[in-house]
């Protein structure tokens, strides 16, 4: 029984453990907040410490890229880290996934890099308006970023963001990237799979919808094949440059038939939950395959399929179990404004089928809490339904 410790204890090492589980795996989680080595599904189950959870596992991986660099290296020096510290750090300095993305060749928004207020300056000269300027460091979710959008917004801006360098309390210095805006048609990310023997598989690409910031819904359907192309080169491009172990997502912004990387994340993703309904081995077996050293699952579209998250809300009717193919995923967390609680998988044979069980469920779900889904389920069925 192969046993692996994932290096945070939220819902996607819980969601390793479901998957694992069948597989005969053993999986633990260690709280970064507690310092505990805990059971994923039943955190209050206590195993000791990180220097313990090492020696008794014979794999490492991690559920999140902000992991602190001192626990990443005595991770890796144990030779047990999949994938390497450097991919995780990778994901969570957005100057180190630029250079990444500039080392290889793989189009991104034109961007620049500030410390202070002259890089400012330079930035609002080679870049124009409108311009996201990103924290470099723990952003998430979008946390961290500012939009300016006419010129008599820059003092504003600069002084938001000097004061919130000025404030940082991490172990790296903290810095911006100032990114010029996309006008994109669509966002979209690909998860994929590279195992230690090298193998590749990439599930197809998903349609992703943000509401305040938040990934609130994720379609995975039709493929066009040319951009399905252009992202699998690009994922194969960056993971062998990394030479890298596990599942790894990469967000793009569409523009007409071009692909534009936005961020990486080193780790299952949330627009890949899809899978454990709409593809044969869910993204979550997939990267426990590929740390494990075994081959890589079926990674193809079974069915269209859709996620929405349930974001900031615990009470859901139970009339959503009427529809066929519904398909729910608690975390078990407490309910917190804008705090991920859990997620709804939906499929259909086909599109329209899945158009209309997504129009379905917005009616049973309150506007509140998913303000934008029966907008976009009556424009995706409309536009399926063509
Ligand atoms: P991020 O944290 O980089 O994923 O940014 C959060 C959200 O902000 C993205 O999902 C986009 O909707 C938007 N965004 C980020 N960067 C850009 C950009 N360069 N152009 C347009 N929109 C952006």
């Amino acid at each position: 029984m192969k046993k692996v410790l994932v290096l945070g204890a939220g819902q996607l090492a819980r969601m390793m453990d479901l998957a694992g589980a069948p597989l005969g795996m053993d999986i633990k989680a260690f709280d970064v907040r507690t310092n505990n080595v805990v059971h994923p599904v039943d955190p209050e189950h206590i195993y000791g410490d990180l220097k313990n959870g090492i020696k008794q596992c014979d794999v490492i991986t991690a559920e999140f890229e902000h992991v602190a660099h001192n626990t990443l290296e005595e991770c890796e020096a144990s030779g047990k880290l999949f994938p390497s510290s450097n991919a995780i750090k990778i994901g969570g300095d957005r100057r180190l996934e630029k250079s990444l993305l500039e080392s290889c060749n793989v189009a991104n928004a034109k961007h620049y890099i500030i410390e202070n207020k002259n890089d400012f300056d330079q930035a609002l000269k080679q870049l124009e308006l409108p311009i996201i300027f990103k924290s470099a460091l723990e952003g998430y979710d979008g946390k961290g970023q500012w939009r300016l959008k006419s010129a008599d917004q820059v003092e504003k801006t600069w002084l938001d963001m000097a004061n919130f360098i000025a404030d940082a309390t991490s172990s790296v210095p903290q810095g911006i990237i100032a990114e010029q805006m996309v006008p994109f048609d669509r966002e979209v990310s690909l998860v994929g799979a590279r195992n230690t023997l090298g193998e590749i598989a990439v599930y197809p690409l998903t349609e992703n919808h943000h509401t305040n910031g938040i990934l609130s819904v994720s379609v995975a359907s039709s493929i066009n094949e040319k951009l399905q192309a252009n992202a699998a080169e690009v994922f194969k491009k960056m993971a062998e440059k990394l030479n890298y172990v596990g599942v790894l997502a990469i967000e793009f912004f569409q523009v007409g038939e071009q692909l534009l990387v936005n961020e990486i994340a080193p780790r299952v993703h949330n627009s890949g939950h899809w899978t454990q309904q709409g593809a044969d081995t869910c993204q979550f077996e997939n990267h426990l395959r590929a740390i494990c050293g075994l081959p890589l699952g079926g990674t193809h579209l079974i069915r269209p399929t859709a996620m929405v998250n349930i974001i900031g809300e615990d009470d859901i009717s139970n009339e959503i179990y009427t529809i066929p193919s519904v398909s729910m995923h608690w975390y078990d967390k407490e309910k917190r404004v804008g705090r991920k609680m859990g997620h709804i998988n939906l499929s259909g044979s086909t599109e329209v089928e899945l158009a209309q069980r997504l129009v379905h469920l917005s009616t049973l779900l309150n506007k509140e809490s998913f303000p934008d889904l029966s907008e976009f389920a009556k424009s995706y069925f409309a536009k399926v339904s063509q």
